[in-house]
């Protein structure tokens, strides 16, 4: 078969590999018939995830067609469409049982990372019957790709640990795919005002027609302080993963706020603790679990939720190559999700 193989730092390659086995009775082996490319697989190229080795193939997110089950899988059988989870989870560990996925001892993030991801025409899941999710009938397989990890990750990040009620004043820094979905699922909430920040004034447009109230591209402090009358808002979500965006949060959070990092940060930040510390804020991290999948499954079957918004780009899956090109250089591509069909 083939497959998006990487091979060290700036490293990437469409190449013949062997096709999946079963390796233990809880597996499946799907076919992948859509996939797409996320923000982390950039990471993994710029070598800023140390554990994915020379050869691994990329990806994380899709929705296939079983070919195979191993002799422990008793939710699925062949030919069954599936979501994949980009959390593999057994289901029994301390930490699944708690519904921290992420945190399973024999699954989390995995695939991708550290073995072999969607990127391909065939993927081995581990622990199937808890990793992956049936596609409900009529809905559309590119619109459920986003449900892999971005609507997810926004929405379990964010929206959940930034606790967003009706009436609240919430602040997106950042409005690429995460700060979209988190944007688009902060909706479930009636919040009274979203304001989103970015430089980038294309995404600012698309996060305007997703829902934004107010859009802000720089002087983000100044300019969200004089909104609320130097109050702050109720909820800063850190979407980007930069010293100077978690400071754009912890600088306009108002007394009793919840400040959600939902970006992957390389660098430590400044925490101005000699500020926050009578302000009664919370301030929230978390690695996605998807425990929010068959919620957002409903929400999209029912209309209530479009994630397919986020898609700017199709390409056939053999043409994953040019595909990556533009999504790496996202913001003259316009680019946002692009999805791969195989
Ligand atoms: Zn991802
Ligand atoms: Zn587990």
């Amino acid at each position: 078969m083939k497959a998006l193989v990487y091979h060290g730092p700036g490293k990437r390659n469409w190449e013949e590999k062997s096709k999946p086995i079963l390796s233990n009775p809880s597996d499946a082996i799907l076919r992948i018939s859509k996939t797409t490319i996320c923000g982390t697989d950039l990471h993994i190229l710029k070598g800023d995830v140390p554990g994915v080795i020379d050869g691994l193939i990329l990806g994380h997110e899709g929705i296939g067609v079983i070919e195979e089950v191993g002799s422990r899988v008793s939710n699925f059988k062949v030919g069954d469409k599936v979501l994949i989870s980009c959390i593999t989870s057994c289901g029994i560990c301390d930490a699944c049982k708690k519904g921290m996925y992420s945190h399973c001892e024999t699954g989390g993030w995995i695939l991708g990372h550290l073995i072999n991801g969607t990127q391909a025409e065939y993927v081995r899941i581990p622990h199937a019957d808890t990793s992956l999710y049936h596609i409900p009938n009529g809905l559309d397989e590119e619109t459920l790709v986003m449900l892999s990890d971005i609507l997810p990750t926004g929405f379990e990040c964010g929206v959940l640990n930034g606790q967003i009620k009706p009436g609240d004043t919430v602040a997106i820094i950042g409005a690429g795919p995460i700060g979209l979905a988190t944007l688009l699922t902060a909706q479930f909430y009636s919040p009274a005002e979203i304001i989103m920040v970015d430089t980038d004034e294309n995404r600012l447009y698309v996060a305007k027609t997703f829902g934004a109230t107010r859009l802000i591209s720089n002087n983000a402090i100044e300019e969200i302080m004089k909104l609320t009358n130097g109050k702050g808002v109720d909820v800063a979500i850190e979407a980007v993963g930069l010293p100077a965006t978690f400071d754009i949060c912890q600088s306009i959070i108002g007394a009793g706020g919840r400040i959600a990092n939902v970006g992957v940060h390389g660098k430590s930040v400044e925490l101005h603790l000699e500020k926050l510390w009578s302000k009664n804020i919370t301030i929230t991290t978390r690695l996605v679990d998807t425990v929010s999948i068959p919620m957002l499954l409903k929400t999209v079957q029912l209309g209530k939720l479009s994630p397919e918004k986020l898609i700017t780009h199709k390409f056939p899956l053999n043409e994953i190559m040019k595909a990556y090109d533009i999504f790496e250089n996202a913001a003259n591509e316009k680019a946002l999700k692009v999805i791969l069909t195989n």
